[in-house]
């Protein structure tokens, strides 16, 4: 938390908040849109100075809470979400790509200068960092929101705890424990399929294996996540290191207990 609320805290005022985009697919911000009457309503109790998407448009406001959706992945990325904190009293992180890297972290395994020549035919006209890197490894960050994307409710139930002063409870129990409470039946137990809902956090309402699709990791590590076992029982279903290793590096790959893991499974040392 920034504690300078002189410019955000005159008598009268409703709370300002910004939505601001960083490198992402801007799902999150769909998924925030979508809450439909949820976001109207609070939109009654904030000012909404700065959502692009939306309309409203003064990225270097002072406001009361800042959402922020996406990786910083270039130099001015950098520059602005230093600024973006300097003037925001909670910055709150959205979704995969601001709270662990995103997709485009991706390319912090392999060789972004041979991405960079093999997709644009102009390559030199491109200024990225070496590496794609979560909101917290350049600012401090006061809550972080997991999904891909998140959950438009658990957002707007956070920002209502911020409101009225509590500390926003983020559910962080494994998915398997939603996946018995929707009654879904386990995809790794009944079709051996490399499920990650043992090591993630609940927050989808087990979308996947309700789907009978096995878990990707969208909403990064759960409470006490035991990824040398899930990884063993993977090796155990056939799967090689290196795919283990990518179960684990991917959408979440920049949290550290899932990066530590996939890293793990690429030295083969979890045997
Ligand atoms: S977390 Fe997923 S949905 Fe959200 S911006 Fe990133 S890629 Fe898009
Ligand atoms: S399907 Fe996946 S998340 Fe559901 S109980 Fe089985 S291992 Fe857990």
């Amino acid at each position: 938390m920034n504690d300078d609320p002189a410019r955000t805290d005159e008598p009268g005022r409703r709370p300002r908040m910004a939505v601001h985009k960083f490198s992402s697919c801007d799902g999150c911000q769909l998924a925030l849109l979508n809450a439909g009457d949820a976001l109207l309503r609070l939109a009654e109790r904030v000012e909404l100075v700065h959502f692009a998407e939306a309309g409203p448009v003064d990225p270097e406001a002072a406001v009361d809470i800042a959402l922020i959706e996406g990786s910083v992945s270039t130099a001015e990325d950098r520059a602005r979400i230093v600024r973006i904190r300097a003037h925001s009293r909670f910055l709150v992180t959205l979704g995969a790509c601001a709270t662990a890297g995103g997709i485009q972290a991706l390319r912090n395994f392999t060789d972004g200068d041979e991405w960079l020549s093999s997709v644009y035919a102009r390559p030199e006209y491109i200024s990225s960092l070496a590496n794609v890197s979560p909101i917290r490894d350049h600012v401090h960050v006061d809550l972080e929101l997991w999904g891909c994307p998140v959950s438009g409710h658990q957002v707007l139930t956070a920002i209502g705890s911020l409101l009225a002063g509590a500390p926003p409870a983020v559910p962080d129990e494994s998915l398997c424990l939603e996946c018995k409470r929707q009654q879904a039946v386990c995809v790794m137990v009944t079709r051996g399929a490399p499920c990650l809902g043992p090591v993630t956090r609940t927050g989808c309402g087990a979308l996947c294996p309700r789907f009978g699709r096995d878990c990707y990791g969208c909403y990064g590590p759960a409470e006490h996540p035991n990824t040398q076992a899930l990884g063993r029982r993977f090796a155990g279903l056939g799967l090689v290191d290196e795919a283990i290793a990518r179960r684990f590096h991917f959408i979440n790959s920049q949290a550290p207990v899932f990066l530590e893991a996939g890293q793990r499974r690429r030295g083969n040392h979890d045997d």
